[in-house]
């Protein structure tokens, strides 16, 4: 991959390699040696610099901790067996990043910027990119606010950081969700589309309650009614029930348009899977868990990729579904893009970026 971005490099003098076990990773603890740095300063962005990943200096009146004035990514590079870096649908993470950045009256950040930084953090790193079966990169690109000011008001200066983490076999033990029918993540014209700091500090509170009652996960419902499924914290939540795939559309602004979720509707279709993108009711839900007509519950999410619920609890009454087992469509679609990030077999769709 060529890269044109003139990028100031400036490499640690003692890399954590040695120092990290690549066998016990922790998502998000294990923090690789360098970042991508972009300033955005007199309305452009500059100083593209790689460095050794550090603390950053910040003034106390920095706006982004006052105001949440910041958008982030989430995506994954993998090693396939020759041991070259596949990175996969960074352009779509480009582009969703724009759209939250958009929302929050952020600058967006072009896509050479992005693309030529991230390329070049990769290969300055990829001795992190872990070469085991299920392990992968996990990529964390952010921006956010940095004029000190008290004012509220769109800042005038921004910085954009990308940093990367190994991350381990990331297998997902099903989860039980809990439908939530008092606490809102998103309303229509609000900012839940957007990858926006502010809408995750909003759901611990609701999901922490939920934990203490013993559940996972929340699955969230519209805002104004209650009574539509939504989606889950960090993952789009998908029900087979019967024979058709159910999922929330991204029309009304309340949903994040996950990367994943485009991922599995595109090869649920090409599997000749029904595929229904439109709202779950609440009261469908219960009565397809009454009558066992839904086949299977999961949530789809980078980090996962796929997260089978294994209970549901709804209006005071608990489901249980049973165990996947590999033929089901879950399993199938996960062994599928799992092939693909892998580069086992062919990416047909475009997905795949090699470097
Ligand atoms: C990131 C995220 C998702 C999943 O998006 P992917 O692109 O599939 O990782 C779903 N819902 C919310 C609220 C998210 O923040």
């Amino acid at each position: 991959m060529n890269t044109t971005l003139t990028i100031a490099i400036n490499k640690t003098a003692k890399s954590k390699l040695q120092d990290t076990n690549f066998d016990d990773l922790k998502f998000g603890q294990t923090i690789s040696d360098h970042m991508f740095v972009a300033d955005y300063v007199n309305g452009a962005w500059g100083d593209f610099r790689i460095e050794p990943y550090a603390p950053l200096q910040l003034n106390p009146a920095n706006a982004t901790l006052h105001y949440g004035q910041s958008v982030f990514e989430g995506m994954k590079a993998y090693k396939n067996d020759a041991g070259e870096t596949l990175l996969f649908r960074a352009d779509a993470n480009q582009k969703r990043l724009n759209e939250s950045a958009k929302r929050m009256c952020i600058p967006e950040v072009p896509e050479e910027i992005f693309m030529d930084g991230l390329m070049k953090l990769l290969e300055i790193d990829s001795a992190w990119i872990p070469n085991k079966p299920g392990c992968s990169l996990y990529i964390r690109p952010f921006v956010f606010a940095t004029d000190d000011y008290l004012g509220i008001r769109p800042s005038e200066k921004y910085k954009f950081i990308i940093f990367t983490c190994p991350v381990g076999n990331y297998y997902s033990k099903p989860v039980s969700v809990k439908v939530e029918c008092k606490y809102t993540r998103a309303a229509e014209g609000g900012t839940g589309f957007a990858k926006a700091a502010g809408n995750y500090a909003g759901s611990l509170y609701p999901a922490l309650l939920a934990q203490k009652d013993g559940f996972d996960q929340l699955l969230w419902t519209d805002g104004k009614s209650h009574q539509h499924i939504e989606e889950s914290g960090t993952m789009n939540v998908m029900f087979m029930i019967n024979d058709t795939l159910i999922t929330a559309p991204t029309t009304t602004g309340t949903i994040l348009k996950g990367i994943t979720r485009d991922s599995v509707l595109t090869l649920a279709k090409e599997m000749g899977i029904k595929v229904e993108e439109r709202f779950l009711r609440v009261a469908e839900l219960e009565d397809a868990l009454r009558n066992n007509t839904l086949k299977e519950a999961f949530g789809t999410g980078t980090a996962a990729t796929i997260a089978h619920i294994a209970k549901i609890h709804v209006n005071g009454n608990d489901y249980i579904l049973p165990e996947k087992d590999d033929t089901a469509f879950s399993n199938r679609v996960l062994k599928t893009l799992d092939d693909i990030k892998y580069g086992k077999i062919a990416d047909t769709h475009g997905w795949i970026i090699k470097l």
